[in-house]
């Protein structure tokens, strides 16, 4: 808390009234951070994102390592530091690109994509990898000692870079999934060990699909949300099955403020609905200097979503 605000709040306190400090959007204000993954687990939600460091004018990205912060309430988060970067994968060049961590068997499986090294003289190359903990906030290690998929495991797209932003799903029967993308969408099924593809990888191109998947289950509905488009927006369709067909469903976020891609992750944390995404807001931000806000995420009765209002205010504190 800045002085001023602590002695306006100290005010307030002394007049009887309980002062809540609501940190406002972006919600982290001391580094850049991008393509939010939140997770709910217990009473709590984790943020696992990435970590832009370009200096300011620079045109391009600079993400050593992944963030990993926690918060009771969307207002109030615990920074628990840099718990991976590519060099804890031994494959991997660089890059610590868009990810996403799920629970499963009280074992956490962080998804990531980064530049293989094999290809790290072809601009590009992106591989998939997962590493894997007892806790949300780590210890993490690379659960393979290799990429789970590798850029010449998907062969539609011609750029090296189609095999980035692992999404992850754990469906109510048990089956896991895999989504990710640049260009197309392509998916595949994963085995109950989490660590293995189960089955072929299946592509295939959601109306103005660019890349950033992100796949749950609302109801007897599926939906995929994904950036769309440059600059970015994010569009969504839904289906009655996570290998599908989908139906287009529209956009849901337009274009973040000063940046040219966003990334939704999307989150039902006591009862409410909530949209994580990024801008370039921060004083000297941009599309390289990202940062994570949330908003409110609204359903209409058949199932739709609302568009997002992106705000200044953020989400308000959520009760304990
Ligand atoms: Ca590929």
């Amino acid at each position: 808390m800045n002085m001023k605000l602590k002695s306006i709040c100290t005010t307030i306190v002394l007049l009887g009234i309980t002062c809540v400090v609501q940190a406002q959007n972006p919600i982290i204000k001391d580094v850049f951070t991008a393509d939010p993954a939140p997770l709910v687990y217990k009473d709590k939600v984790y943020l696992y994102v990435g970590h832009d460091t370009a200096s300011v004018g620079e045109d391009s990205y600079q993400m050593p390592d992944w963030l990993v912060y926690s918060s009771s309430d969307m207002k109030n988060w615990k920074n628990h530091g840099p718990l991976l970067s590519p060099k804890d994968f031994s494959w991997a060049a660089k890059a610590a690109n868009a990810a996403q961590c799920i629970e499963r068997n009280n074992k956490f499986y962080w998804y990531i994509s980064v530049i293989h090294k094999s290809d790290q003289n072809s601009k590009g190359g992106v591989g998939i990898g997962v590493a894997v903990s007892d806790s949300p906030t780590g210890p993490f290690k690379d659960a393979l000692g290799k990429a789970l998929v590798t850029n010449d495991m998907t062969t539609d797209m011609k750029h090296s870079w189609d095999d980035l932003d692992p999404a992850v799903f754990i469906d109510e029967n048990g089956q896991a999934y895999l989504f990710w993308g640049n260009g197309s969408c392509k998916w595949a099924k994963l085995k109950e060990n989490m660590i293995e593809l189960d089955g072929p990888i299946h592509t295939f191109k959601p109306q103005n699909f660019t890349e950033a998947p992100w796949i749950y289950k609302r109801k007897d509905l599926y939906y995929l949300v994904y950036a769309a488009g440059m600059p970015e927006r994010v569009e969504y369709c839904t289906s009655k099955s996570p290998e599908g067909p989908w139906e287009y469903r529209g956009i849901i976020q337009d274009t973040s403020f000063n940046s040219f891609t966003t990334h939704p992750g999307i989150v039902n944390f006591k009862g409410k609905d909530f949209y994580f995404y990024h801008n370039g807001a921060l004083p000297t931000g941009g599309g390289y200097r990202r940062s994570v806000c949330i908003d409110y995420l609204n359903y209409n009765p058949d199932g739709s979503i609302q568009k997002i209002i992106q705000t200044k205010e953020s989400v308000k504190l959520v009760k304990q």
